[in-house]
């Protein structure tokens, strides 16, 4: 079965100036050749720290922004070419949902035109159409019906995030790309609005792309998860085995940082990271995690360690198991 959504060697770099914002010239490499899929009905979770280039990769697979380099594919069509005029299409199929809703929510908007405006911007019904279609949206975002007269400012975030869920479903799209949708809520809330995700991902096989800096948060909604680095995805596999057996170093770093419950913390340490995360700017060459690696060897200061599929279906970018697969780790235990 075609994935619904194919990403290979996506790039996205920025260049920047010297003067007054920088001291140097140069690029950033905010996404630099990454490369993964979503099957229907199926999340990805990407992770990583702020500024390593998860939300960039987001907004690029939408078009939001222009990829410098590789392919998106949608449904086995290449859409990487496509200008405004063509991209229509494919922005119904692909929405949004955003980290702040607060901020993506027009104030001077009714909760009701904000669910019901992409429906106008696409052209879609009748008024009246349109007003019953964003009252079963608001039913199915957990929104009592007259909140529809109500702005943004009346609203908690976990509601404002019920209305930017309800928008982003109104064109009834086949993926959505959640930008840390949950980060900015208490964590009680957070389960509620995750459990709502999940519950729509069923009712309408939907494919998410799930951004969050924290592997909690990705632990209950995704099956498979990215782990990204300085702009690239260093580690990518199903959950469990991403949880139970991580096979790079910074994503071991990660999970030692997570409080885990039971058994599976048996035997973990906390790994330290030691050093600054290298700037995205002109990066290091090599392995871009070596100047934080409790692991580094010579070569990886000078060798771009690839992401390969060391075990079936779990793929790690690091020199340790180029002799074979190195598991446990080791540093945590
Ligand atoms: Fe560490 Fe080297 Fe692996 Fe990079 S390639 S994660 S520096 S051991
Ligand atoms: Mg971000």
């Amino acid at each position: 079965m075609t994935a619904l959504l194919e990403v290979e060697g996506l790039k996205k770099h920025f260049p920047i100036h010297k003067g007054v914002f920088s001291k140097v010239s140069g690029q950033v490499y905010a996404v630099d050749g990454v490369s993964f899929s979503i099957g229907r009905g199926e999340t990805l979770g990407l992770v990583g720290e702020s500024g390593c280039g998860k939300s960039t990769v987001g907004r690029t697979l939408l078009k939001l922004l222009e990829p410098t380099d590789g392919t998106i594919k949608v449904g086995g069509e290449d859409i990487t070419g496509l200008g405004a005029q063509a991209m229509l299409p494919y922005r119904r199929r692909m929405q949004m949902i955003y980290q702040d809703p607060y901020a993506s929510l027009n104030p001077r908007m009714t909760a009701g035109e904000i669910v019901g405006e992409p429906l106008i911007v696409h052209n879609i019904g009748t008024p009246a159409e349109r007003r019953e279609r964003v009252a079963g949206l608001f039913e199915r975002a957990g929104l009592r019906p007259e909140a529809a007269n109500s702005y943004p400012h009346e609203f908690s975030g976990g509601q404002r995030q019920r209305i930017g869920i309800a928008r982003a479903l109104a064109l009834n799209p086949e993926l959505i790309v959640g930008d840390e949708p949950v980060s900015a809520l208490d964590v009680s809330i957070q389960a509620q609005i995750i459990n709502l995700l999940m519950e729509l991902q069923d009712e309408f096989q939907l494919s998410y792309l799930f951004v969050a800096h924290d592997l909690a948060v990705v632990e209950h909604i995704s099956h498979r998860v990215a782990v990204m680095y300085l702009g690239r995805i260093v580690e990518m596999t199903d959950k469990r085995s991403l949880f139970e057996m991580p096979l790079h170093p910074y994503t071991e770093a990660l999970l030692s940082a997570v409080p885990i419950p039971k058994s599976s913390a048996r035997g973990r340490k906390r790994v330290i990271l030691t050093g600054d995360v290298p700037s995205p700017i002109n990066p290091p060459p090599g392995c871009h995690f070596h100047a934080r690696c409790p692991y580094a060897m010579p070569r990886c200061k000078t060798d771009v360690p690839a992401l390969r599929e060391v075990i079936p279906g779990h793929f790690a970018s690091c020199h340790l198991h180029d002799g074979g697969v190195k598991v446990p780790l080791g540093a945590a235990a």
